[in-house]
């Protein structure tokens, strides 16, 4: 094999071993770079879609509620929201009730506190 004085390389598409032209070549050509980076961008999407999923599955449910007047102060069970599909973890962010030092999870604009093991149903 031709030796330019720069080592061979392992391409990150196929794994195989090459020799690089540049000293700044990563991919052993062009076709396996641009696969690559479609390859890695899909499973980014992939990822995202199923976190926004989710989310917006967790505002959904929080939301039904909110609006459930029969629901009295907004307060259910661990169980309910998981019986309603609900996805702990999967948040937009975190905040805290200074009026009871509580943490309020929030799902967009909807979010839950704990109080005495209930989960109050919260919107901004
Ligand atoms: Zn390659």
């Amino acid at each position: 094999m031709e030796n330019n004085g720069l080592e061979s390389r392992i391409c990150p598409f196929d794994g195989e071993s090459f020799q690089p032209k540049r000293i700044n070549q990563i991919f052993c050509c062009p076709k396996h770079q641009e696969l690559y980076y479609n390859r890695t961008r899909a499973i980014r999407n992939k990822r995202a879609k199923f976190y926004i999923n989710k989310i917006m599955n967790n505002r959904s449910i929080l939301r039904a509620i909110n609006r459930d007047k029969r629901i009295p102060d907004n307060e259910v069970s661990q169980s309910y929201l998981k019986d309603h599909g609900y996805s702990f973890g999967y948040l937009t962010h975190m905040g805290d009730d200074k009026t009871d030092n509580a943490k309020i999870y929030r799902v967009c604009e909807y979010g839950y506190k704990m109080i005495n093991n209930k989960y109050q149903i919260l919107k901004k």
